[in-house]
């Protein structure tokens, strides 16, 4: 601690000590920003992707040039391809306008709320978007937080972590995108099974980060933070660049989404009620499309405050994916997981065919699971991982995946190293057969293996791990001597190799040569 009197640490040791000191005398305490390393990409910090470039921001996309990026990556998801491509637009149009100076007075921001069931690519279509575009995305998760902060996460976490995504430069994270799932889980109605109480404390929290607020770059409990904050002042204007000590959430775009069970049937009750009302004739809407019907007041029924939902006027509608997108996704997406998988397995020179029968089984399993494009991923980990396991160890290189293999993994596995294991014995037998000739070359003696021999030869040889070739050098090492002399006894120059002779070849040897002196 002595460095720490003697002259002012760097905020970097300073963070560190005070990081050791709170780790030692009061272990229960957590806090991230303690932290050294900071965890990249897990559901607490946020998932995100950084800024692209420095400098300054230029946007200059058409709806239709993001939704061609989109389509790149997303498959389906037309609709809510569109609806976002113009939303976005719109969005960083008026923050180009405001940094000109000359933004639209009143400009209502166009949050999102995205209603979709889990896997179809909400958070995908979001951090494609973000990525195109290159500023700093945070995903969090509302059921983290916690009316008060502290307890869970705090919403304001999320703008703080929007700065460190931008690698620190509190401008860029000033026009990033903060994304929020599982909104629904705050809605207060007892029906929509969300919280109650402090989902209304939750959602209050968010309405200001939504609407315009100033956060503290530090958090209240970052006590590192708050120090360096001071040391910095202490140090004054020769201390470098000066971060500044609040980020502005006016032109952060909130995009919210869940999977809302039960709004569908408010929808539809009002649908019906309207019907009754207004004796006007009968919409059949279609289970699916449902949801694109629903309206600021199915919302509040959910379980949202009026003004919150106000603050969210872009809704869009995200699918279920079927059979057929998921094939598609297997087959047809930049992204897809396949290609992961063909990586996996070529960094052990293992190549994958993946044959369109075998997609379509891994697709129709998937859809089984219920949980969208997720289901993808379940599937092939269960399909692959014995393949993944025993493979790399194996001479086998090439696997095709078909129907069969994805129905019964365990079954083609055994197969495949089975069929492998004749085509190695296959060879070492052959190996076997060029000994005798090479023997024969070298000394005019043939050495005539049985079938029975031979294949003794090769379990024996794989049994303790040793080249075929060499095994039979190591036994047969002194047979052209004793041969030699046999022949030369008996004229005798084509000796039979049987199961026996290859079990004790020095005793058959010996009694050979004893036997050709009697003679
Ligand atoms: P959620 O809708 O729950 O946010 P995600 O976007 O996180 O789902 O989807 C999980 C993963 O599934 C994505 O990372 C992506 O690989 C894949 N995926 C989901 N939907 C699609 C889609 N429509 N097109 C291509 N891939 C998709």
């Amino acid at each position: 601690m002595k460095t720490m009197f003697n002259a002012t640490p760097s905020p970097e040791e300073f963070q560190r000590q005070l990081s050791e000191f709170m780790r030692k005398n009061f272990p229960g305490v957590t806090n991230p920003s303690f932290a050294t390393n900071p965890s990249d990409g897990d559901e607490e910090g946020g998932e995100a992707v950084g800024p692209k470039t420095s400098g300054d921001f230029d946007f200059r996309f058409k709806p239709r040039d993001v939704k061609a990026h989109l389509d790149r990556y997303v498959i389906k998801q037309d609709e809510a391809k569109k609806v976002l491509s113009v939303a976005l637009c719109d969005h960083y149009n008026q923050v180009r306008f405001a940094r000109a100076g000359r933004q639209t007075a009143n400009y209502a921001k166009q949050n999102i709320i995205l209603v979709g069931p889990t896997g179809v690519g909400k958070t995908y279509l979001i951090r494609s978007v973000a990525d195109l575009i290159g500023v700093p995305f945070v995903k969090g998760d509302a059921t983290k937080f916690s009316e008060t902060g502290y307890v869970g996460g705090d919403v304001e976490d999320l703008v703080r972590e929007l700065v460190r995504r931008a690698d620190g430069d509190v401008e860029r994270a000033q026009y990033g995108i903060i994304y929020i799932d599982e909104i629904d889980k705050i809605a207060t109605s007892s029906t929509s099974g969300g919280r109650d109480v402090s989902g209304r404390g939750v959602q209050t929290n968010l309405l200001k980060l939504m609407e315009e607020t100033e956060v503290a770059a530090r958090a209240p409990n970052d006590i590192a933070g708050q120090i360096q904050a001071m040391m910095e002042v202490q140090r004054g204007a020769g201390g470098g660049k000066k971060q500044a000590a609040t980020i502005n959430t006016k032109h952060i775009l909130f995009i919210v989404s869940g999977a809302f069970d039960g709004l569908q049937k408010i929808v539809q009750r009002r649908l019906r009620e309207a019907v009754i009302g207004f004796a006007a004739p009968t919409r059949v809407v279609a289970d699916e499309e449902v949801l694109r019907e629903a309206q600021t007041r199915d919302f509040i029924d959910f379980g949202f405050e009026p003004e919150f939902i106000g603050r969210l006027p872009v809704r869009v509608h995200c699918h279920a994916l079927n059979t057929d997108d998921l094939f598609q996704i297997l087959q047809g997406s930049e992204g897809s997981i396949i290609r992961q998988y063909e990586q996996d397995f070529a960094a052990y020179n293992i190549e994958v065919l993946f044959r369109e029968d075998g997609l379509r089984r891994i697709a129709e399993l998937a859809a089984e699971e219920k949980t969208g494009a997720r289901g993808l991923m379940t599937v092939c980990e269960r399909v692959f991982r014995d393949f993944k396991f025993e493979l790399p160890s194996t001479v086998v290189k090439q696997i095709v995946i078909t129907r069969e293999l994805v129905d019964s993994p365990a079954t083609a596995l055994k197969t495949l190293l089975a069929e492998r294991d004749k085509q190695e014995r296959a060879v070492m037998t052959q190996v076997v057969r060029e000994f005798a000739q090479r023997f024969r070359e070298s000394f005019g003696l043939a050495l005539v293996f049985t079938d029975d021999a031979a294949e003794h030869l090769v379990t024996l040889a794989i049994a303790q791990n040793k080249t075929v070739r060499d095994l039979c050098g190591e036994k047969f090492k002194d047979f052209h001597f004793g041969l030699k002399l046999l022949a030369q006894n008996t004229a005798q120059t084509e000796f039979t190799i049987d199961r026996a002779v290859v079990d004790a070849p020095e005793k058959a040897l010996s009694e050979w040569v004893v036997a050709s002196y009697r003679q």
